[in-house]
């Protein structure tokens, strides 16, 4: 027991850390009289959403190896909005805004389904855009390569080797980002971080050895397509 005092003053220390580096996260349902609304506070709740939230921002900070934070954006507070709207999410200006209508007429595990949709918005928060450079498509992909990567799959998603373009976004890229980073450990966080100031197609030389278009065929060739 004369260890308690040191182990103690440890938690303490790493408490005192712990607040320096926190992000606040508020949940505002602002619609509570629609069916997703009432489903939101009935079915998922506060304190899950904070809890995704909480997760889904630590599980980002190893995806992309920050382990300071001078390398992550400098975000204190993520503000969640569960609105009346049309669509799934989008997040904005440390906002994300999770559709109830969505909520309302999702069939299968809601709870499940939220987690992965608060995974990828919350990418959003956190990942580099090469200051507004960066093509959408690869911004999405690297969302959904996060949300690959937590589990969150839903099943109507295509599996790897499929899709038309490198950059089509969403799962097609992210199963391609997959790819990539079996190629080299590391490539996602390694790419968003060269996306902190800007963006460049030979990031993907630099990293890789060979042109993204090069990369593509080659995923491509590998699943015989
Ligand atoms: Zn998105």
């Amino acid at each position: 027991m004369v260890h308690n005092k040191y182990l103690l003053s440890f938690v303490i220390t790493l408490a005192a850390i712990q607040s320096i580096h926190a992000v606040d996260y508020v949940v505002t349902n602002t619609a509570t009289n629609t069916t997703g609304g009432s489903r939101f506070n009935n079915e998922i709740g506060f304190t899950y959403t904070k809890q995704t939230l909480t997760n889904a921002t630590g599980f980002i900070w190893k995806i992309f190896r920050q382990r300071t934070t001078a390398n992550r954006k400098n975000v204190s507070k993520v503000s969640l909005f569960i609105d009346d709207m049309d669509g799934v999410a989008y997040a904005d200006n440390n906002e994300i805004h999770l559709s109830a209508r969505y909520i309302g007429s999702y069939s299968s595990d809601l709870k499940r389904e939220i987690a992965g949709v608060l995974f990828h918005e919350m990418t959003h928060i956190w990942q580099w855009n090469g200051n507004g450079q960066t093509p959408g498509g690869l911004i999405e992909g690297i969302a959904d390569f996060v949300r690959l990567k937590s589990g969150y799959v839903p099943s109507h998603w295509v599996q790897p080797g499929k899709g038309d373009r490198w950059d089509q976004g969403y799962d097609v890229t992210a199963r391609f980002l997959d790819y990539l980073n079996g190629l080299r450990n590391g490539f996602v966080a390694d790419l968003n971080e060269k996306m902190r100031t800007g963006y460049s197609a030979n990031y993907f030389v630099d990293l890789l050895g060979k042109t993204v278009d090069q990369l593509w065929s080659d995923y491509k060739a590998k699943y015989g397509k």
